[in-house]
């Protein structure tokens, strides 16, 4: 049985593909987007996780503990009077995580089922695909959000244990997504081409951050790319900030006001008319 390590496991999500889904976020990605919004998840390595916000200062959390939860991250975890220490990230085999998960079965309805997400689920392949099988085979649905940063033999074999594929599709442009993303994207485009062709049910998804993904050029090229296929726009997200502080890290933007209503009306016609010119 093998082992891999969550983040965070979220019943009732319905953001994350069809239906009610219970989401399971797994730890590590290899990109380093400027606009994530999971900065726990980059990490493949369980990480103190503080929030800072509500920290007085008091030093309590400082004192020397010998707890062995507390030893590896230098504070005591279990102090805190706010209960502002954690941990991002624990093991658990995939027996276990596929228990949790099937927790939740009565209540995924016809279309729901299990997202993997995280992170970058495919950083841990063997895991989810050994996950993804436990599930399947009591009749959950299973769903991926992937940048599909991985090799082309590790996403094909993995994606055989999934039933709906969320696909990233941020930047067309190579160097734009080295300065991005932090890494070039010819594997991503090269697993993107198999799966358009794969037969199974995905969706492209392209989150609109102001100034960068958002612009005419990009959004030109995806169009050209996803052809006929189904694409979703997601709205940038301003909180994206939001905990970097707590996982020790700074957040890489400038604040970025969400597209108002005129914006995205105005990308979205942009994106339908570069779509009907292909
Ligand atoms: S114990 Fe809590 S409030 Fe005190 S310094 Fe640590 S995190 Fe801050
Ligand atoms: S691929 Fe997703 S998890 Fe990884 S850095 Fe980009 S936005 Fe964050």
């Amino acid at each position: 049985m093998r082992q891999g390590t969550v983040f965070d496991v979220k019943s009732f999500a319905l953001n994350d593909g069809p239906g009610i889904r219970t989401t399971v976020f797994l730890k590590g990605c290899p990109l380093r987007c400027s606009w994530c919004h999971n900065p726990e998840g980059l990490s493949p390595e369980p990480e103190l996780y503080i929030k800072l916000a509500r920290c007085t200062h008091c030093g309590l959390c400082l004192r020397g503990c010998s707890h062995p939860d507390c030893r590896p991250f230098g504070r005591c975890l279990h102090v805190c009077p706010q209960g502002n220490l954690s941990v991002a990230g624990r093991l658990v085999t995939s027996s276990e995580l596929a228990e949790r998960l099937l927790r939740d079965r009565e209540i995924f309805g016809e279309d729901g089922g299990v997202t993997f997400s995280g992170g970058e689920p495919l950083m841990q392949a063997d895991f989810v695909a050994e996950c993804a099988s436990l599930v399947g085979k009591r009749g959950v649905r299973r769903a991926i959000e992937t940048s599909s940063f991985c090799p082309p033999d590790v996403y094909q074999k993995t994606l055989a244990e999934i039933d709906f594929v969320m696909a990233d599709v941020k930047l067309m442009d190579p160097a734009a997504h080295r300065t991005y993303c932090g890494r070039d994207n010819g594997v991503i485009l090269e697993n993107l081409t198999w799966l358009k062709r794969s037969g199974k049910p995905f969706v492209f998804r392209v989150p609109l951050v102001p100034g960068i993904t958002d612009t005419d050029e990009n959004l030109s090229a995806i169009a050209s790319f996803a052809g006929d296929c189904p694409v979703e726009l997601l709205p940038y997200n301003p909180m994206a900030g939001a905990k970097y502080a707590a996982v020790g890290r700074a957040f890489p933007l400038p604040a970025l006001e969400k597209q108002n209503q005129e914006e995205r009306s105005r990308i979205l016609q942009h994106f339908r008319n570069a779509s009907m010119r292909q």
